[in-house]
């Protein structure tokens, strides 16, 4: 049989019974490759399938074996299919899913049409080839074909190696129907614009650059205060990769900040940068994927799913934020984008450039860190003043509301962090001590002033029904309302500075409906001379606000009281992440409050002394001694299901399954979790010191169940580093 007859396809079905690839004949005259996809027959569908192997033979008998029915015109790069297999394996899912992660948006409806990048030879191409230059055989047989045949798709010869011929000026590579971009060869005169880099910069940046230029692969961790300036260190890093003829890929945490990075980096470095995230429509996400497929996109942009960007030749992927939780995917497969990037970076023997002003200690742990302690414009970072709540029964403490009288006095802005929105997080009869509960969750309810009716809301679900004026139990009409949020606080301040036009009180949660509400709300505390800003933890994300002079955050050790090992690096990184914020610009210097119950608590203290690097040190040492990651790795499997009983049963099944290992990991639990979305949960822990022996046990255990039909009406899911 002729080489390459068979191909091995991975039909994208959803169901976890159905593993690994299927053969498939090859239609005359067709050729398929790793990465190409297709059209099967499958299960009596006709279903898309992405092709993993090609082979001379099959085990199954030809008279078996069903014919590819239709070859889509994108395809996947090789690598991508090989990064599938990686993360179905490392997160207990199949590969079908994890491909659905990085399929060209559109696939499996109508094929957009592909333009093909054409390379042609230079005038220096030729002259190259009459002897003058160094060549390696690769590029002299590309120069060659290209002298011999004219103009060439681009494909045919090899698109990396085209580029680096290209970076000489040896080639023309260009889009056969579309006019080049003469933005492309504006990228170093129009990096004139970089500012001058400081000492820090300078210093990181070479780090980078050495393994860069070596075409080593590293992963370094910038750590640096914020306000170092360590997107100028991206960009220049950026720039140097493009240089050396390879790609990029930048990660930012959420979508909200990817247009602001696009812009950044689309004036540094030219039309080079393509965008990638769900916010788009499909046909501007299908087009944005297939310039970076095509290699017209050299630097792929996007949240968390941008890791997956099908960059040929990836030289640096950079991670802005690492610390943030985003990074991690919360559907199957639950994969880490920070984990993903490290593997993409060590396959493609590139740098992988984590940023954060509050790395994770995992992170601290396992990358060479670069430090940038001081901000560019030498401003001290802001004063930091710890306030007792003890005993106070006020949500702000007296000097907090003197803070903030003095900043309206001056024209000045504040902002207000409460990691609580809604107006109160319950209500309870107090004649009766009803408590108002979700029917669907085992959670209060919170009650919402805002936005509308008066109405009580589940956070998890999404259950509402209207603000109770009576208890529906006992009658009675005083029902108390505890535990004031974001709402409450807005009308709270407003009481401190007054109403004024000239002085406006914002509120940015999550309550604010969508990308666009929050957006406005942004640009409208950015656009105002003075004001408040009151809000969650997401005003302390990312955004760059000049002028803030005063920080408050209530009740700090809130993040502290969560059953969870990372409380105390949410804590620390919230703090830290606030202050930052704080006293850039032309405000004078700034001032943080914070109002806690628990004054003296490791990272409430160590935030107020800007002290990073004692707390990543204390919290190692804390996490060496109690076996949790980076010392250990967890993996969390639930169970659920509409009825106690059958999760329950499941989850012991799982954990007898699972066994126990002492040296290589512990499984704790069944224990109940709390009911959510009408379904009971019950939850197994394992702590591994052996990652692997561990993923693959819980991976047999799970598909064991699911060949013996075990899990009829009850859902399984496997975190592996839950967050
Ligand atoms: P970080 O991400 O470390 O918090 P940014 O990258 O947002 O800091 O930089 C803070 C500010 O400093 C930005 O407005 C940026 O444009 C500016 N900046 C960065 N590097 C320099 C430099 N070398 N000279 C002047 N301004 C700079
Ligand atoms: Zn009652
Ligand atoms: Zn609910």
């Amino acid at each position: 049989m002729d080489d390459g007859r068979i191909a091995r396809v991975l039909p994208l079905t959803t169901t976890r019974a159905l593993r690994g690839s299927f053969d498939y004949l090859i239609p005359a005259g067709v050729t398929v490759d790793v990465g190409t996809l297709v059209d099967i027959p499958f299960a009596h569908r006709r279903m898309l399938g992405v092709v993993s192997g090609t082979a001379p033979d099959s085990d199954v008998p030809p008279e078996r074996l069903a014919t590819i029915a239709a070859v889509h015109d994108s395809s996947l790069p090789g690598d991508l299919v090989d990064l599938a297999e990686w993360v179905a394996s490392e997160y207990c899912s199949t590969t079908a899913r994890a491909l659905a992660l990085m399929l060209p948006p559109g696939a499996g409806r109508s094929a957009p049409a592909r333009p093909t990048l054409t390379a042609a030879l230079t005038p220096a191409g030729e002259v190259a080839l009459a002897g003058e230059t160094r060549l390696s055989a690769g590029q002299h047989a590309a120069l060659a074909r290209l002298a011999a045949d004219g103009p060439t798709p681009a494909r045919a010869i090899g698109t990396s190696l085209l580029r680096r011929l290209e970076q000489r000026g040896l080639v023309t590579i260009a889009a056969a129907s579309v006019r080049r971009d003469p933005r492309r060869h504006t990228v170093s005169s129009a990096a004139a614009d970089a500012p001058p880099l400081t000492v820090g910069q300078q210093v990181a940046l070479s780090a980078v650059t050495d393994c860069i230029r070596t075409g080593a692969h590293a992963e370094l961790l910038l750590s640096g205060v914020t306000g170092s300036g360590k997107t100028e260190v991206y960009l220049a890093a950026a720039a140097a990769t493009l240089a050396a003829g390879r790609g990029v890929i930048i990660l930012v945490p959420e979508i909200g900040l990817t247009a602001q990075a696009r812009a950044r980096f689309e004036a540094r470095l030219g039309a080079v940068v393509a965008v990638l995230h769900s916010g788009l429509t499909a046909a501007e996400r299908a087009e944005e994927w297939r310039r970076v497929r095509s290699g017209e996109a050299r630097v792929a942009i996007g949240a968390r799913s941008a890791v997956f960007a099908p960059v040929d030749d990836l030289g640096l992927i950079v991670i802005d934020e690492e610390h943030e939780s985003s990074y991690k995917h919360e559907g199957d497969p639950r994969y880490d984008a920070r984990l993903v990037a490290a593997r993409r970076a060590r396959y493609f023997s590139a740098v992988m450039l984590s940023g954060s002003a509050t790395p994770r200690p995992e992170s601290v742990a396992t990358q060479r860190t670069l430090t940038m302690p001081s901000r560019v414009d030498g401003r001290p970072l802001p004063r930091v003043e710890i306030l007792d709540m003890r005993g106070r029964h006020h949500p702000l403490h007296p000097e907090a509301r003197a803070a903030l009288a003095e900043v309206r006095r001056s024209g000045a802005k504040a902002v207000v962090l409460l990691n609580r929105r809604g107006w109160s997080n319950f209500l309870s009869c107090a004649d009766c001590g009803r408590v108002w509960s979700c029917p669907n969750c085992d959670v209060s309810l919170i009650l919402h002033r805002a936005g509308g009716p008066a109405h009580v809301a589940c956070h998890h679900c999404g259950h509402s029904e209207p603000a109770p004026c009576r208890c529906p139990d006992c009658g009675s009409v005083s029902v108390a309302r505890h535990g004031a949020g974001t709402e409450a606080l807005e009308q709270e301040l407003l009481a401190v500075v007054g109403a004024d036009p000239g002085f406006p009180v914002l509120r940015l949660d999550a309550d604010s409906p969508g990308h666009e509400a929050r957006a406005r709300t942004l640009a409208a505390f950015h656009a105002a001379p003075a004001g408040v800003l009151v809000g969650t933890q997401m005003i302390a994300k990312g955004h760059d606000f000049a002028d803030v002079s005063l920080g408050i955050v209530l009740d700090a050790d809130q993040t502290l009281r969560f059953p969870d090992f990372r409380a105390e690096e949410r804590t620390f990184a919230l703090l830290t992440q606030l202050a930052g914020r704080t006293g850039r610009g032309a405000g004078g210097d700034g001032r943080v409050l914070v109002q806690t119950r628990a004054p003296a608590a490791r990272p409430i203290l160590l935030a107020a002394r800007h002290d990073s690097v004692g707390f990543l040190a204390g919290e190692l040492g804390r996490r060496a001694g109690l076996r949790y990651p980076p010392y250990s790795t967890l993996i969390r499997v639930i169970c659920s299901s509409p009825e106690p009983e059958p999760a329950q049963r499941v989850a012991t099944a799982l954990r007898a399954a699972i066994g126990d290992a002492p040296d290589r990991y512990r499984v704790l639990g069944p224990a109940p979790l709390f009911r959510l979305r009408n379904r009971h949960r019950s939850q197994l822990q394992i702590r591994a010191a052996d990652r692997g022996g561990a993923i693959s046990a819980v991976r047999a255990a799970v598909d064991a169940l699911v060949h013996a039909r075990a899990l009829t009406r009850v859902a399984v899911s496997v975190d592996v580093d839950p967050q």
